[in-house]
């Protein structure tokens, strides 16, 4: 089958309104040509980002009317620790509002001017608060992993060599942990595989430094090995992810991707001095210990989805939703990130506008003729977000890839839906010769990408 039915049926319906392009022309000129400054009622079909945008479901509706408010002790945060433990096998569970506090919590105890934290590729969040402390963030993915059209199964796995020389250069001392992301949402959304993990682990543990996961997408993860990696095609999701929590010390989260909620996240690990360092500072900048910066109930939905979010069913819709919609690009010879990620489609807008240079945005101009003309969003991943001025140059520095990222909502949107936004993209390919690029005339000194304002070449 090319794309197995919806594992669910529909309840409820939220109505979604179609614009007029005179509409959209004059809305991207208030938000300065920034997708996120757009009222997202004017977007028909919204792929911005899977985080918090996911369709809760009935049972995880009923328990938002079960969650224990208690201030100390809820009970609905007792069920949230023991499902996460379940799940990573972490000792001490700390939940937090979002995946970036997480960071924030971590890092504003360990990343200072002399620290090193390398990853396979940092998330923007995860580079800036280790940069805000001005420690150094270094991506060390496999190279292959910049070559957009190579069909690799795990293409967001570590380069070991690049680590190997990176503890060489720095010694253990500077570097006070190790992250992998999984899946590498900033490679592509490529999966991790097992015997990566287990070799980056083992590697750490023989010079002593502690890795730590960045799990957001932890359990279309462990479908990819499921489906990919030799030895684990008889295992459950729940015993993967087990063996994947199960080489690392600790993990931070966003529950926004793979906790199936609107809002939510934790920090989870087995240092117990580090975790008590880490509580004392989330009383101060999330609250208490047993809700951290949550209402009781949406530890509850947390603690259902997470748990819905390891369902092989949902993740074989799940995953091949988004390769549903890359495939049919592919199909009409426009050139995305292969083999498809597990939560999004990635554009290489180099290639779908070669008539404008790097540093004039070509990830950007997609974004924006796509929401003129057909008002659907995506997100520009690419000399916007990741670009810098060279300060004593003023030049942009460039990274490899400027991608288009259409990041799919969790159970969100409907197989015809990903055919409309396929019809759209053809049809501006087909037109792509007329398209100019974007300059910047307002940037603020971090993650620019969220406030800039550009203007039309
Ligand atoms: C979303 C995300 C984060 C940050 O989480 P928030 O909930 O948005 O703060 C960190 N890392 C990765 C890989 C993410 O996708």
């Amino acid at each position: 089958m090319r794309f197995p039915a919806e594992p669910f049926k529909i309840k409820v319906v939220e109505s979604i309104k179609m614009t007029t392009l005179e509409e959209r022309v004059k809305f991207l000129e208030e938000a300065g040509n920034n997708l996120f400054s757009i009222p997202a009622d004017t977007i028909f079909v919204d792929l911005l980002t899977d985080s918090g945008t996911s369709a809760m479901s009935d049972r995880q509706w009923a328990g938002m009317m079960t969650g224990d408010e208690a201030y100390a002790g809820s009970r609905s945060f007792y069920r949230f620790e023991e499902t996460i433990k379940s799940i990573t096998g972490f000792k001490h569970v700390i939940p937090t509002h979002q995946g970036r506090v997480a960071e924030n919590l971590l890092f504003s105890l360990i990343a200072n001017e002399n620290t090193v934290i390398p990853s396979n590729s940092h998330f923007d969040t995860t580079r800036a608060n280790i940069e805000f402390h001005k420690g150094t963030a270094l991506d060390l993915v496999i190279d292959e992993a910049y070559q957009p059209e190579l069909e690799l199964p795990f293409k967001g796995n570590m380069d070991l060599k690049k680590l190997e020389a990176v503890i060489t250069q720095y010694g253990k001392e500077r570097i006070p942990v190790c992250m992998l992301t999984i899946t590498n949402n900033s490679g592509g959304g490529q999966p991790v595989s097992m015997e990566n993990i287990r070799s980056v682990s083992s590697l750490l543990k023989s010079v002593g430094i502690p890795l730590f996961l960045d799990a957001c997408r932890f359990a279309e993860n462990a479908y990819f090995i499921k489906t990919r990696e030799k030895g684990y095609e008889n295992k459950s999701i729940m015993e993967i992810a087990n063996e994947m929590f199960s080489y690392a010390d600790g993990c931070t989260m966003s529950a926004k991707k793979d906790g199936l909620v609107n809002i939510g996240g934790f920090l989870a690990l087995n240092d117990t001095e580090l975790s008590r360092r880490i509580t004392n500072y989330l009383i101060l900048i999330e609250g208490f210990p047993t809700y951290g910066g949550l209402a009781g109930r949406d530890l509850e939905a947390i603690s259902i989805g997470i748990m819905e979010a390891l369902d092989e069913n949902y993740l074989a819709y799940r995953t091949n939703q988004v390769k549903y919609l890359a495939d049919l690009l592919t199909g009409a010879g426009i050139s995305v990130i292969r083999p498809a990620g597990g939560h999004a489609v990635y554009i290489d807008a180099r290639k779908f506008y070669p008539n404008i240079k790097p540093e004039e945005f070509p990830g950007q101009a997609l974004v924006v003729e796509l929401y003129k003309q057909f008002g659907i969003r995506g997100v520009e991943v690419g000399s916007l977000m990741f670009g810098k001025k060279d300060e004593a140059t003023g030049k942009e520095i460039l990274p490899r890839l400027d991608l288009v990222r259409l990041a799919i909502p969790r159970r969100v949107y409907t197989t015809m839906h990903m055919n409309y936004v396929a019809e759209g993209l053809i049809e501006l390919f087909t037109h792509r010769d007329s398209v100019r690029g974007l300059k910047i005339v307002y940037e603020a000194p971090v993650l620019r990408h969220f406030t800039a304002r550009l203007e039309r070449i």
